[in-house]
C-alpha cells in the first residue's frame, strides 16, 4: 500500500506531490489525460510569479520532471471508481486497483459540452476543444469557434493567425470577453463575429464539413467549414465522488481552509473545489497545503 494517491496532474496535483515527497510519503500519481492539466494547453502564462512569460508546456514540465525526479510514480489512467472511507482508501482504473492510506483529489474541471448533434462523432476529427493542441491541423483552413467568454476569444485570435478565416458563434448579444480581447478582435480582418447565433448541428463524413448555423430569428443555414473548435467554458467534474464527499450546488466539493473534506484523509485541491479565485497559482497553493496536510494525517496514524 502506498501512503499517498493524488488523483490529478495538473499544478494542484504536482505541487501536492512535491510536498508529501520532500517529507518522505511515497506517491502515486493517478492522471487521465496528460500532466499539467489546463495549464498544459495554455498557450502563454503571465501571470505565474517568477516568470514574466512561460509557455503553458513549459510550466508543465518544469513541474512533472521535479515531481518525478522526487520519487512520483505516474499511471497514466482514469480514476473510475473510489471507496474513500475507513482506513485504507481505494482507487479504480479501469485496470488496476490502488490502495493508499490518504487521498488528494486534484482533478480540476471538465470540458463543458455544446450537445448539438454531430459534437461527439466528430470529436478529433474536425471538432477540438483546444485551439493551441489542435490548432495547427487546420493552417490556411476556414473555421467556427464557439463561444463568447475570455477563452473563446483567445482560440479565435490565436486561429486567425493561422486560419484564412474565423467565425466566432456567440450565442449572447455581446462578447463576454475582456475588453482588450473583443477589441483586438475588431481588429482581426479574418474573423467574423455572428453573435446571438448556435450551431444546431455538426455534419462530415470522415470528417467535419458543414455545420448548420441557427441565428435569432430561428433561421438556420449550412456552413461549410474544416474545423469547429468549443470553447463555452469547464464546469466540475466530480461525479464519482458523489456520494462520499460533500459538495455545493454546483459539485465542486467543499473544504475548509486545510483542504480537508468531509471524509477523513482526503483532501482536495485546486480547481474541484469551491474557492472565489481558480488560477495556477491558487491551485499550487491549494497543492501545498493538502500535500502537507496529508502528511500531517500519515504521521499522526503512525
Ligand atoms: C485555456 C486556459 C488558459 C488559462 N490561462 C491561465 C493563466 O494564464 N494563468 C493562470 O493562472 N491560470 C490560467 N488558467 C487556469 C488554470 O490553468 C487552472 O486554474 C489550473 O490549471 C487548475 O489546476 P488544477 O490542478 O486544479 O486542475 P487541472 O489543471 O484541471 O488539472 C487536473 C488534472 O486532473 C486530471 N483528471 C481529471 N479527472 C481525472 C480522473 N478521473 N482520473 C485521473 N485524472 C483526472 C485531468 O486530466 C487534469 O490533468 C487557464 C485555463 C485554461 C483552460
Amino acid at each position: 500500500m502506498t501512503d499517498l494517491i493524488i488523483i490529478g496532474a495538473g499544478p494542484a496535483g504536482l505541487t501536492a506531490a512535491i510536498y508529501a515527497l520532500r517529507a518522505g510519503l511515497s506517491v502515486v500519481i493517478i492522471e487521465g489525460v496528460i500532466y499539467g492539466g489546463q495549464m498544459s494547453i495554455t498557450n502563454e502564462i503571465e501571470n505565474y510569479p517568477g516568470f514574466r512569460s512561460i509557455s503553458g508546456a513549459q510550466l508543465s514540465e518544469a513541474m512533472y520532471k521535479q515531481a518525478g525526479d522526487m520519487g512520483a510514480k505516474f499511471i497514466f489512467q482514469k480514476a473510475e471508481q473510489v471507496r474513500l472511507s475507513g482506513d485504507v482508501k481505494t482507487v479504480k482504473t479501469h485496470s488496476n486497483e490502488f490502495h493508499a492510506k490518504a487521498v488528494i483529489i486534484a482533478n480540476g474541471l471538465k470540458r463543458r459540452l455544446l450537445g448539438c448533434r454531430g459534437e461527439e462523432e466528430f470529436t478529433g476529427r474536425g471538432v477540438s476543444y483546444c485551439a493551441v493542441c489542435d490548432g495547427a491541423f487546420f493552417k490556411g483552413k476556414k473555421v467556427i469557434v464557439v463561444g463568447g467568454g475570455n477563452t473563446a476569444a483567445e482560440d479565435a485570435l490565436y486561429l486567425s493567425e493561422l486560419c484564412n478565416q474565423v467565425l466566432l458563434v456567440v450565442r449572447r448579444d455581446r462578447l463576454r470577453a475582456e475588453k482588450y480581447l473583443a477589441d483586438l478582435i475588431d481588429k482581426k480582418s479574418n474573423i467574423t463575429k455572428l453573435m446571438q447565433s448556435r450551431i444546431r448541428e455538426i455534419r462530415g463524413e470522415n470528417t467535419v464539413k458543414s455545420v448548420i448555423l441557427e441565428d435569432k430569428l430561428e433561421n438556420c443555414q449550412e456552413v461549410d467549414i474544416d474545423g469547429v473548435f468549443i470553447a463555452i467554458g469547464y464546469e466540475p467534474g466530480n461525479d464519482i465522488y458523489k456520494d462520499q464527499i460533500k459538495m455545493d450546488d454546483y459539485m465542486y466539493f467543499i473544504s475548509d481552509e486545510s483542504c480537508q473534506t468531509n471524509v477523513s484523509g482526503v483532501y482536495v485541491a485546486g480547481d474541484c473545489r469551491t474557492k472565489p479565485i481558480r488560477q495556477i497559482a491558487t491551485a499550487v497553493s491549494d497543492g501545498a497545503v493538502a500535500g502537507s496536510m496529508a502528511v500531517r494525517f500519515i504521521l499522526s496514524k503512525t
